[in-house]
């Protein structure tokens, strides 16, 4: 498609004058890649695991080698996943690199906050300043909050491999009951205080983590321009930012092939992906 269809002439001007952009992005971000989202599963692979009945700090305490294997496999799965187009042009949007491979505009600071638990935007080479919902990669004791070693984390995942993966989601639909089973690994404990170590997630019934709400504040009042890319804008209190942004007069710029509760209050709207939004809005600024 022609960016200067897709993007609006408004967008273009709003993002080239900026040199302070805070992009907000949502589950809709790491669509492209393929990392399943789980919302929406009921029945069939998962009737006997069900995901937001193990995202509780009770279910941690109940079954607490359930809720670690689960999380396990999610970082699997986002391990043996890629950034798509969407996460690289964000990483060179505030590197001020385009595709030419110029400098463009060094001044330019691009914030990421997001809601996403995955180490995509990472990955890509953007440096996240607020994991609002926390990160898979950032597991912690729960006892001490001692931080887990996150490589030692990493290392721990290389036998869930693709083809792996991929058998044990075959034995899960062939005998559902058994899931539990499968999925179910041992906590490690904490150097420090020999605890059990837990996902480093915001959990149902969790308050966000103060630091990464406050830095997410701080990102969204500075702004000159606020893109939030592929969140429905319900979940609060981080569907709240967008809105404070609005209210303020900061403009809002919408990357989401389907309305949502942010257009209401969006200046412009992009109906596209972020893998298809971003990389042409990035083609689109002056270089
Ligand atoms: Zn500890």
């Amino acid at each position: 498609m022609n960016p200067a269809n897709l993007i609006p002439h408004r967008v273009v001007e709003l993002v080239a004058a900026a040199d302070w952009i805070t992009v907000f992005t949502g589950a809709g971000m790491s669509a492209d890649s393929g990392v399943p989202t789980f919302r929406d599963t009921r029945g069939g692979l998962w009737e006997n695991v069900d995901p937001t009945a193990l995202a509780t700090p009770a279910a941690f305490a109940a079954d607490p080698g359930l809720v670690w294997g689960w999380y396990r496999w999610r970082a699997a799965m986002v391990a043996n996943a890629a950034p798509n187009a969407g996460h690289h042009a964000l990483a060179q949007l505030a590197s001020g690199t385009g595709d030419s491979g110029i400098t463009a505009a060094p001044q330019r600071s691009v914030m990421v906050v997001t809601q996403n638990v995955d180490d995509l935007h990472e990955r890509a080479g953007s440096t996240v300043t607020s994991h609002l919902h926390g990160s898979l990669f950032e597991p912690r004791c729960a006892g001490c909050g001692a931080v887990y070693d996150v490589a030692r984390f990493r290392e721990s995942l290389a036998d869930l491999t693709p083809g792996r993966v991929a058998e044990i989601e075959a034995d899960i639909a062939a005998a559902p009951s058994r899931a539990p089973d499968l999925l179910r690994t041992p906590t490690p404990r904490c150097d420090a205080c020999g605890r059990r170590v837990r996902p480093g997630i915001v959990w149902f019934g969790e308050a966000l983590p103060q630091t990464a709400w406050q830095r997410a504040e701080s990102c969204f009042r500075a702004a000159e321009v606020v893109i939030v890319v592929g969140t429905s804008g319900v979940v609060h209190p981080a569907a709240g930012l967008p809105e404070h942004a609005a209210r303020a007069g900061i403009p809002v710029v919408e990357i989401n092939p389907e309305p949502s509760a942010v257009s209401a209050i969006a200046t412009a709207r992009i109906a596209a992906t972020a893998a298809v939004a971003l990389p042409e809005l990035l083609a689109a600024l002056p270089g």
